[in-house]
């Protein structure tokens, strides 16, 4: 059990986020459980967390936006206290396109949502994590994606780029705050059952595409936790800039 840990998950009312957690509420630690729309889902899985007798605070926050993600962190400070870890998993995909349909609304608005958060988020976290800056050290788990190999084409070409820019700046943020006591890694899972392909115009598409991937299925919220928790604890404590794919074989 972690005592005294704290974790900032974004978009964890829903799915891997969700998933994440109830994961670290289970090994001990505090959640706080940020979300956009819909506060009865953070709700819901706050329920879960608190029922493992940990801290937990919910926080409604666009982390697109700087001033929301400024407020997000405020309210760990003072709901929560000293931050351990940061897991930036809020992340969206719009309905399926091929070149020809993406214009620069929706390239900024996948831009912004998957890349400019994460950034700003790991800003936010560094400040405070930093031994140089006084702070204790920590860890933060970007949420990428197997897309950022692949590249997705015919569907979401712009998606998987915002995913490689996350893979990229897991290298360079890793690099850069190595000697200043925080760890940088990444998960990049493949076709996960959650509510994100429905958003993304397709939802049956873990039922369709889970029976091409190696293992002949898609997977779960749940098994993503599991390397997003890995990496986020002392569990991995020699890894840092480093990248685990959970995509079935992919
Ligand atoms: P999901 O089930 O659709 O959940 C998305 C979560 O993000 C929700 O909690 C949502 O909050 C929140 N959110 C969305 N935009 C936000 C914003 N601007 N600010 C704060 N929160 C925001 O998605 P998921 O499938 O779990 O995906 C989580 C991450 O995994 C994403 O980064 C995604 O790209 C990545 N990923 C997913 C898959 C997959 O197959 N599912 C594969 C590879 C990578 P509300 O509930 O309030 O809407």
């Amino acid at each position: 059990m972690s005592k005294d840990r704290i974790v900032l998950i974004t978009g964890s009312s829903r799915g891997i986020g969700a998933a994440s957690a109830r994961l670290f509420a289970a090994n001990g630690w505090g959640v706080c459980i940020n979300y956009i729309n819909n506060a009865a889902a953070a709700e819901a899985v706050a329920k879960d967390v608190r029922a493992y007798d940990v801290p937990c605070t919910t926080v409604q926050g666009d982390v697109s936006k700087e001033d929301d993600v400024l407020r997000v962190f405020e309210t760990v400070d003072s709901e929560l206290g000293t931050l351990s870890s940061l897991v930036n998993n809020a992340g969206i995909l719009l309905p399926q396109s091929r070149l020809s349909g993406i214009n620069a609304e929706r390239l900024n608005k996948l831009l912004i949502t998957n890349v400019t958060s994460c950034f700003i988020c790991s800003r936010e976290a560094v400040k405070r994590m930093s031994t140089n800056e006084g702070g204790k050290g920590g860890t933060i788990v970007n949420v990428s994606s197997i897309a950022a190999t692949l590249g997705a084409p015919n569907e979401y070409t712009d998606y998987a780029a915002t995913k490689g820019a996350m893979d990229t700046f897991t290298r360079g943020l890793a690099l850069e705050v190595a000697g200043e006591g925080i760890r940088v890694n990444a998960v990049r899972p493949g076709i996960i059952d959650t509510d994100i392909h429905a958003d993304g115009g397709e939802p049956g598409r873990v039922q369709r595409l889970g029976p091409m991937v190696p293992m002949q299925r898609g997977g779960t919220a749940e098994e993503i936790a599991e390397a997003i928790y890995w990496l986020a604890s002392e569990k991995s404590s020699y890894a840092t800039g480093t990248f685990i794919d959970l995509a079935g074989g992919r």
